[in-house]
């Protein structure tokens, strides 16, 4: 079955933590967290359209320049989502450089910040010398961007200051029937992509039927209704990816965590200490191996790959993987 997200990139665990994850059919590509990048592909980083920010200690910011470098003068927009205080971030990034001479470039940034109830939106362009403008906020209901393939979803947890952990969902997943599809002597092309699309937005999952009867495709110049074509379609349930980093090892954050990464088939998640330091955790506000494991565990979660490690460990990353596996496989 081929997959919609490919996740490309993500540093050793002594570095700083990002995951870059590719959405090939769409050409475009997600990024949670903002270490730093070296190595990584321009041509992959050139695509990031949104960017997952847990929150803005260095190790998780600094490759904002990187990617501000690269991005100057790209047409389409720039999203960067984070937690509280993020917009002031970005703000001082931009506001840390001059901008006298990029007033015909188009990169234009879109900043939201999730705090409460809250989703705040400013605009820097660079028409405007990236000049902040505040707009309209709106309410935060547990989701932080919704596209036609997928839903990010965000919970705000404490590392002392507010941080986000994030969710990626696939609601259902399609393929195409190839048989099917020369049976009825439909011809592959740029249609099914549209197909796809109309199937996401119109079929429900629950009562498995469509919403709308009336959606029409023009193929080799004959009328389809998306009811004709729905044999082609085969459904499978979408993939879930789960980013947890710098939580502080505490029951609250592990309460609020188990149903947000329930049954994810990937989770990313810290492990910085290892239990026998757990004092260091608790104030350091870190999760332990153990943590990391434990949680996984409980939420059912498929795959764990395990990311920022503190450099105390440089010699015995092993002990991390086992302590984090042995609880987890429990
Ligand atoms: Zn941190
Ligand atoms: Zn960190």
């Amino acid at each position: 079955m081929k997959q919609t997200f490919h996740i490309t990139a993500i540093n050793n665990p002594f570095d700083d933590p990002f995951l870059l994850i590719r959405i090939l059919r769409e050409k475009k590509a997600l990024l949670f967290d903002l270490g730093h990048m070296d190595g990584i592909e321009t041509g992959h980083l050139l695509k990031v359209s949104d960017i997952f920010v847990t929150h803005t200690h260095i190790d998780h910011f600094i490759g904002f320049d990187t990617m501000l470098r690269l991005l100057l003068r790209r047409d389409s927009p720039l999203r960067v989502f984070g937690p509280k205080g993020i917009i002031d971030c970005i703000e001082g990034k931009l506001k840390g450089y001059t901008w006298n001479l990029i007033r015909d470039y188009p990169l234009k940034i879109e900043a939201f910040e999730i705090s409460g109830d809250n989703i705040y939106h400013s605009s820097f362009h660079a028409q405007n010398s990236f000049q902040r403008i505040d707009n309209i906020l709106s309410e935060f209901n547990g989701i932080i961007l919704i596209d036609s393939l997928f839903k990010i979803e965000g919970l705000q947890l404490l590392h002392q200051i507010p941080v986000l952990a994030f969710c990626l969902n696939e609601e259902f997943h399609i393929n195409i029937n190839k048989e099917i599809l020369s049976e009825k002597g439909l011809p592959i092309g740029p249609w099914l992509s549209e197909f796809k699309k109309s199937v996401k937005k119109y079929y429900n999952l629950e009562t498995k039927q469509l919403e709308n009867q009336n959606k029409t495709f023009r193929i080799n110049d004959s009328l389809y209704s998306l009811t004709d074509l729905m044999p082609i379609a085969v459904i499978t349930k979408g993939q879930k990816i789960s980013y947890v980093m710098d939580v502080s090892p505490t029951e609250d954050n592990f309460e609020k965590l188990k149903p947000f990464i329930k049954n994810s088939d990937h989770l990313f998640c810290e492990a910085y200490f290892l239990e026998k330091d757990r004092q260091r955790a608790i104030e350091r506000h870190h999760l332990t191996a153990a943590d990391a494991g434990r949680l996984a565990r409980e939420a059912a979660v498929a795959n764990l790959t395990l990311m920022h490690f503190s450099p105390k460990y440089i010699n015995c990353p092993q002990d991390i993987y086992n302590e984090a596996m042995s609880a987890f496989k429990q």
